[in-house]
């Protein structure tokens, strides 16, 4: 079968791969419908992060289930499924507790395409096994189009829960956003929806930013000075901007949150005293993606959110080693495209 692999930093290729079997019955396997490029893809592409190729590549999917073992209860053939990120079990001590990026049945941190704790295969590849297919596949109700629902399993149920746990649970309602790209607009318009009333969106890049203003938002290509206030919660999309994440830091509230999706790699420094005095929670982390899933998709039936405002256009399945090199946007593919 085909598979798309990053080969090192500028360069993906097709590459020709053995086609993965069912090893027990606990195990599904899927074929792609529509993937995507997650904004963590785009430094991972140009070599700005630690990780070193060659491996297969893409971590976002809906995908149709073609074979099932027989212990599976969850899927059946023909359902379309959203795939996470993670390899995860479902059933050991960190899986309950809902941390399901450290699955502890599989080696610490394993994912899709990004060869971080073995090699799983990509969500660009013509099939993909999943480990456990009634822990990580979550059917798409039959009225959403698979194309809303490509990041569901990453950058989108991850905005939802943002919002969700933090401007709603915690009311944290003064917002400000550091972003480079759809992850950012993504939160941008769930906190909104649950109950910001003060967005800030940070961006170097005009379209992103106008695209935040028309969701509510104040929408700079810089960090705002103290003049604008204090924020409850800091978001940090940036892709590594250390001295954004350090303005943010400085711009927090008394209690604040600041969570940072990824992207600083290396040591940096924080103001750790100004955080002392001001009492921020700094969190920097991966995502536990599946608990995420299917309130997301909730989230998206009900018209909350439309995550296909922020994509580019669509690319031809085909055109992916080069497509995905492309600056921009998020770049979704349908496999059904291969023009
Ligand atoms: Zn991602
Ligand atoms: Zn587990």
């Amino acid at each position: 079968m085909r598979s798309l692999w990053f080969v090192e930093p500028g360069r993906t290729e097709w590459r020709e791969v053995p086609t993965p079997a069912l090893e027990n019955d606990g195990q599904a396997l899927v074929t792609p419908v529509v993937a995507g490029r997650c904004p963590f893809d785009v430094p991972v592409l140009s070599g700005a992060t630690p990780l070193r190729g060659d491996f297969a590549f893409g971590h976002e999917a809906v995908g149709k289930v073609v074979a099932i073992g027989d212990a599976v209860a969850g899927v059946r053939p023909g359902d379309l499924v959203v795939v996470p990120p993670e390899i995860c079990c479902g059933e050991c001590g960190r899986c309950l507790r809902g941390w399901t990026a450290h699955c502890e049945a599989v080696p610490h941190g394993a994912t899709y395409g990004l060869a971080v704790a073995g090699d799983w295969g990509g969500l660009f590849d013509d099939v993909v096994r999943v480990p456990y297919a009634d822990a990580m596949l979550i059917r798409v109700p039959p009225e959403l189009d698979p194309y809303e629902c490509v990041a569901v399993g990453d950058t989108v149920g991850v905005a939802h829960d943002l919002a969700v746990r933090y401007v709603r649970g915690e009311g944290r309602t003064r917002v400000l956003m550091l972003s480079h790209g759809s992850t950012g607009l993504l939160v941008v318009a769930c906190a909104f929806v649950h109950g910001a009333d003060y967005v800030v969106y940070v961006d170097r890049n005009a379209e992103n930013r106008a695209l935040a203003a028309n969701l509510g938002a104040v929408a700079l290509s810089e960090p705002p000075d103290l003049a604008a206030g204090w924020f409850d919660l800091v978001v940090d999309a940036s892709a590594g901007n250390v001295e954004w994440l350090r303005r943010g830091i400085e711009l927090s509230a008394p209690e604040a949150r600041v969570q940072s999706l990824g992207g600083i790699f290396g040591a940096t420094t924080v103001p750790a005293y100004e955080m002392y005095v001001q009492g921020v929670t700094l969190r920097i982390a991966r995502a536990n993606n599946v608990p995420n899933i299917g309130p997301a998709l909730d989230s998206i039936a009900a018209g909350l959110v439309t995550p296909s405002l922020f994509y580019s256009d669509i690319v031809a399945w085909n055109d992916l080693p080069e497509a995905i090199l492309e600056p921009g946007r998020k770049i979704v593919s349908r496999h059904d495209d291969q023009a």
